[in-house]
């Protein structure tokens, strides 16, 4: 054992064993409410019409590498203005780590607002580049001077802006997002991972800014099971990136089922909307208990903060009482004693709230 642990440390990387593997926990039994996933499953009668597709899907083939079919049906679905260009990853996760490993240069900078999605971060330090976080103000909202000063020190490479934001809920506002483009030296990935309950999008700005890409994601509309990202944005870019997916990257029962799942939009939308409706009741009675801090989400979860009391203590007390959030109090900061409960089932969010309850 100590013989291969000498062998690790000299040949890994120091800044990969300084990392901690990103963390899954085991929600066996648990009401799942830690990962933004949609609670909602489809009608039988449409799962039985899904299963008919892939049974003529040919699992010995490899997958059409372009996956031109998904590609044009999701360029209608997404809105993606005419004249850009459209490509796929296994979830955003992937297509973050394509967008770094080919921006990688030596001495590279990743920058984004913080707190924000760790994988920007994470991924960064996969691919040898320097990682550059600019607090965001108290409530939230993009800290403009201080990301000023933050791009002409640093010169990013890419920034990454989550928009919604996660873990804090909040579309940062338009006019601040235009200036973090406009100022920028090279790319911006605005991260529309929330868009189906944001009500806004910088979609249609895409090729007005050479350096804006718009990513989305299925993920949180009902298929984070199947692992489909999207990254629109002006060919030339695009073109590079694409040098560095794999190309079987999407497999053929992701092809089919995404595919399978555009013709049934309408059903997407409308579980998006009851979550959007849900988040709202949820928001509500959140806000309205005593030693809780809730802000108004645009995504499908929401941040609070338990003002007297100890997160750690409270987000234990849930698990005992069968039910998972995310407890982002390790991470400190404007993070301190937050808990993120993503919005489930009206059955689900009153278990949560009546655990909460009991253990404040
Ligand atoms: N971007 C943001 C802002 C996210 O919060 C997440 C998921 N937590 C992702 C991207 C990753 O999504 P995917 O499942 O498509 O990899």
């Amino acid at each position: 054992m100590e013989k291969i642990q000498r062998k690790v440390s000299e040949l890994i990387r120091p800044e990969i064993r300084a990392l901690k593997a990103y963390h899954v926990p085991d929600a066996t039994g648990l009401i799942k409410l830690d990962a933004m996933e949609n609670p909602y499953a489809w009608p039988e009668a449409v799962k039985r019409e899904w299963l008919d597709i892939l049974q003529q899907v040919a699992l010995n083939r490899y997958p059409d590498p372009d996956a031109r079919g998904l590609r044009e049906r999701l360029r209608a679905a997404l809105g993606v203005p005419p004249g850009m260009e459209l490509m796929l990853g296994n979830g955003s996760d992937e297509l973050i780590q394509i967008i770094l490993m080919a921006m990688a240069r030596p001495g590279a900078v990743v920058l984004a607002p913080t707190p924000t999605f760790v994988m920007y971060e994470m991924i960064a330090t996969f691919a040898g580049m320097k990682f550059a976080g600019v607090p965001l103000r108290p409530d939230f909202s993009l800290d403009i001077p201080a990301m000023s000063k933050a791009i002409a020190a640093h010169q990013p490479a890419v920034i990454f802006l989550a928009w919604p934001n996660n873990p804090t809920g909040n579309l940062f506002v338009r006019e601040d997002v235009r200036r973090v483009i406009e100022q920028a030296p090279g790319l911006v990935v605005l991260d529309e991972a929330y868009h189906a309950f944001a009500g806004d999008s910088f979609m249609d700005q895409l090729g007005k800014h050479d350096n804006l890409l718009v990513m989305r994601t299925l993920s949180k509309q009902g298929l984070a099971g199947l692992r489909l990202g999207m990254l629109a944005g002006p060919r030339p870019w695009l073109d590079e990136f694409n040098k560095v997916r794999l190309p079987y990257n999407i497999g053929v029962l992701t092809q089919a089922s995404a595919g399978f799942a555009l013709a049934h939009l309408a059903l997407m939308d409308a579980q998006a909307g009851q979550i959007r409706a849900e988040r709202e009741r949820l928001f509500k009675t959140l806000s309205a208990m005593k030693g809780v801090q809730a802000w108004p989400s645009q995504a499908n979860f929401i941040l609070f903060r338990v003002e007297q009391g100890d997160a750690d203590r409270v987000f234990e007390g849930l698990r005992q009482h069968g039910v998972l959030i995310k407890n982002l109090n390790p991470a400190g900061g404007l993070l301190k004693n937050c808990l993120r409960v993503t919005v489930g089932t009206p059955e689900e969010n009153a278990a949560f709230l009546k655990a909460l309850e009991a253990v404040l």
